[in-house]
């Protein structure tokens, strides 16, 4: 197998057969060996019965919607190509960017991810990506303008031993950039939704940012929390260091030691600095549970249909 196409698809019963057409019409150019996947995640309107009407095509049905990180994740587990492209099902992403994909990939990436640079989308929606992407620019530094993008591709080794979990599909690159693949960028079209409707609304903002951080965190410190939180902790260890020797040197001018909000901070800053180291110890147990882990995934598959 030479390509794989990955679609997370959450009732999207109009655009499948559309978008089944346009990518067999793309990829049958190509002249490679190829598979199309769709994740049904839990789809309750048509799409399903829409799916089970293609040819070719492997589908793997969810259970429930779990959620595009989880029907993304299902997709890369079940991809036998070489190559691995992920895109939307609603028809926003064009396959006649896939060539495209390919020829920038093949310069010597590891992963091309797509850049939007003409969006369809609402002003509100597009404004609010923009900042996104100009934060996870600076925390993560990698060099794209745009995170948000579906459309991206993956040599298949970036994808072996990787979970993606709760809506962390947004990060893929940082997360591989972190491993050490090489991340490119090209421009891609980008269409307005014709069929069906956004899954995400504006609480998608307040999940993106701590999801940001925990990334963040875990990209600079999972092997090693002890770092993160003994820092933490032997800083105020020195600040409370500071505060008694202040304290001390008063209780021996006034000879008295007088119980004020001074000491009373650093007090608490010695509890509270010994329960981050000790939050430090537990964290390096914890990722060497992590690193050691069975296999195991947070979704359930129904089933899996593959029509040649
Ligand atoms: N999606 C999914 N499960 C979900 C939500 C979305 O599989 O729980 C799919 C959806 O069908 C689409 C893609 O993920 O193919 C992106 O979703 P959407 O177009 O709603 O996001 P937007 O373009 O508005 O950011
Ligand atoms: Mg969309």
């Amino acid at each position: 197998m030479d390509i794989s196409i990955v679609i997370p698809t959450y009732n999207e019963e109009k655009n499948v057969p559309i978008l089944h057409q346009k990518l067999v019409e793309v990829l049958s150019h190509l002249k490679l060996k190829y598979e199309i996947i769709f994740v049904d995640d839990g789809s309750t309107d048509q799409t399903y019965s829409n799916l089970l009407e293609l040819k070719p095509v492997k589908i793997i049905r969810l259970r429930k919607n779990f959620g595009q990180s989880a029907a993304m994740d299902a997709g890369f587990k079940a991809a036998n190509g070489k190559l691995i492209v992920a895109m939307d099902a609603d028809l926003q992403n064009d396959p006649r960017d896939i060539p495209l994909l390919i020829e920038k990939l093949n310069q010597g990436y590891d992963l091309v991810s797509g850049w939007r640079k003409k969006r369809n989308d609402s002003l509100q929606k597009k404004l609010f990506s923009r900042f996104a992407s100009w934060l996870r620019r600076k925390l993560f530094k990698i060099n794209i303008h745009d995170y948000g993008c579906s459309l991206k591709i993956y040599k298949k080794e970036c994808l072996q031993n990787f979970d993606l979990y709760g809506e962390m599909h947004r990060y893929i690159p940082a997360i591989l950039a972190n491993k050490g693949f090489k991340v490119g960028e090209i421009k891609v079209a980008h269409h307005s939704r014709k069929y069906g409707k956004t899954k995400y609304g504006l609480n998608r903002i307040f999940k993106g940012f701590l999801d940001l951080f925990y990334i963040k965190f875990w990209n600079d410190y999972s092997s090693r929390p002890l770092h993160f939180f003994g820092l933490l902790g032997v800083m105020q260890y020195c600040l409370s260091g500071i505060i008694f020797v202040e304290q001390i040197i008063k209780a021996f001018m006034v000879k008295a030691l007088a119980v004020g909000p001074l000491l009373l901070l650093g007090i608490l800053l010695v509890i509270t600095g010994t329960i981050f180291i000790m939050f430090g110890f537990l964290g390096e147990i914890l990722i060497r549970t992590y690193y050691s882990k069975i296999e195991d995934t947070p979704y359930t598959i129904k089933e899996t249909i593959i029509k040649k």
